[in-house]
């Protein structure tokens, strides 16, 4: 046990130190072992959310932290009052090991010093400016050269303005308007990706979402990932009229399913094992149908390989979005692409994108300072120990409960889905037992094991999770298996 003042009580919420008690005068855990066998209790992040419903739609600001996607096993989401290293902790004072690293990008852990010293930095010259900085010049520096295929970056301020833009791009630059993209595929909230997406959207019943007019919706083609023969088709069928393969290249928003040829090719590293896949046949159509290809690496990049996916298959698209670590747990994404492309922006060229805090100074600062721990190759070799490990445990607690499961892995990405065949799309997905999973969830989360609350997520490792952390993971897995076994 440790007493709470260990940690730096300026980096969490005023409000809630002051208003919850707990937290500066009692004791929380230091590990999970405090928590482990402890009869959780979820009074106040159960009264917190009731009152949240009342002046927040759902409770939340973003749907799937209503924990919708596990009911009717888990009441009412946590509410979370801080995280550090591999730990997040409830209002209740329940400590987690946490899977979820803010959906991805906290993979140097919560708090790391180094990033909050250089945002505590940054925030004491200004929160915003609106005007040029030297930070957003070396953050580019740094995109630029992780990415092969990025020659020039434009930093905006959430995944789905990203894409927003990486779409327009295309269009302007190609003249053409349909963007084919790839069910169960989530590339943020803008009008045309609503569409057959994953994430969120797949926990409702809605092919797409209300609001999105039938003419904006049929400018996106929708064909099933990992299905060549159906992109051939869509370029067969709309000749001279695509603007881009839109496509994640690890998906990672139906759970993980890697790019064929699964299931051999769990890619430990081995690019190759992917020559001839589906990435390099997308790759293809799009040089032959002369449509531009983008990788949607919001979650990838920077986590399945410095240079993201890119890197790790050996293939380079015209147009990369990036979002999640690339800001380092701030609200900061980016679009980057050939010049001859990212010059199509404004000022310099006809398609117009701005941000009254785009490449805010504080955002920056938590960037710079998270690419900067990731420099080192021996980061990623941390990541796939840890996560190997976990596979290899999680696979093993399954076979002992007797519990079919299918486990896909990309590096530090995985998934584990309640099904004995491979798992190479959608369709693929939602024939998996979701029924099974919230049980699962629920068995983890009693156990001090925080995973994403739907069965469409990821699971997320960190630079932070041990090998302790690792193990006490796989033990209350098998516990949880067995629970669900019964
Ligand atoms: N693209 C992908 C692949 C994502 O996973 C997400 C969010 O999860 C987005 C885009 C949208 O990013 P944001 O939530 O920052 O708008």
């Amino acid at each position: 046990m440790c007493l709470v003042p260990k940690y730096d009580l300026n980096f969490f919420p005023r409000s809630f130190i002051i208003s919850a008690e707990w937290f500066d005068g009692l004791t929380i855990p230091s590990n999970a072992e405090g928590m482990m066998g402890k009869r959780k209790t979820y009074r106040r992040s159960a009264a917190a959310y009731a009152e949240a419903c009342r002046y927040l739609p759902g409770g939340v600001n973003s749907p799937v932290r209503a924990f919708g996607g596990v009911r009717p096993w888990i009441k009412s989401p946590l509410f979370i009052a801080a995280a550090k290293g591999s730990k997040i902790y409830d209002i209740d004072g329940n400590e987690y090991i946490d899977y979820v690293c803010s959906w991805g990008a906290m993979i140097v852990g919560h708090a790391h010093p180094a990033v909050i010293k250089a945002v505590r930095e940054a925030a004491r010259k200004g929160t915003s400016f609106g005007a040029s900085t030297l930070a957003e010049t070396a953050l580019a520096k740094k995109v630029t050269a992780a990415f092969g295929s990025i020659e020039k970056v434009r930093f905006v301020n959430s995944g789905t303005e990203a894409v927003m833009t990486a779409m327009r791009l295309a269009r302007g630059y190609t003249g053409c308007d349909l963007i084919i993209k790839m069910a169960g595929c989530y590339h943020g909230h803008s009008d045309p990706l609503l569409v057959a997406a994953g994430s969120g959207v797949a926990e409702t019943a809605i092919a797409s979402s209300a609001g999105v007019p039938e003419a904006i919706a049929e400018l996106t083609v929708v064909i099933p990932y990992n299905d060549i023969e159906a992109a051939k088709a869509a370029f067969r069928k709309h000749t001279g009229k695509i603007a881009a393969v839109l496509v994640e290249p690890v998906a990672a928003n139906m759970g993980v399913v890697p790019p064929c040829p699964p299931p051999e090719c769990r890619c430990r590293g081995q690019a190759e094992t992917f020559g001839g896949g589906y990435l390099q046949k997308l790759r293809q159509l799009c040089d032959e149908g002369r449509a531009l290809l983008i990788f949607d690496e919001v979650i990838t990049g920077f986590r399945v390989a410095r240079g993201g996916a890119q890197e790790l298959f050996g293939i380079k698209a015209d147009v990369t979005c990036l979002g999640k670590i690339v800001g380092g747990g701030l609200p900061l994404a980016a679009v980057g692409g050939r010049a001859d492309i990212m010059d199509m922006l404004a000022p310099l060229g006809p398609v117009y994108q701005a941000g009254t805090l785009s490449g805010n100074p504080v955002a920056t600062a938590a960037a710079n300072a998270t690419l900067d721990i990731l420099k080192s190759r021996d980061c990623y070799r941390k990541l796939e120990t840890s996560a190997a490990l976990l596979e290899e445990g999680l696979a093993d607690a399954a076979r002992q409960a007797g519990v079919a499961i299918t486990i896909n892995r990309v590096g530090s990405l995985m998934s584990c889905f309640f099904t004995e065949g491979s798992v190479q799309n959608f369709a693929d997905v939602r024939a998996t037992d979701i029924k099974r999973f919230k049980r699962f969830f629920a068995g983890m989360l009693k156990r001090g094991i925080y995973l994403a609350p739907s069965a469409y997520e990821a699971m997320f490792v960190s630079l932070a999770h041990s090998k302790k952390d690792i193990e006490r993971t796989i033990e209350a897995a098998g516990s949880s298996l067995r629970e669900i076994k019964g």
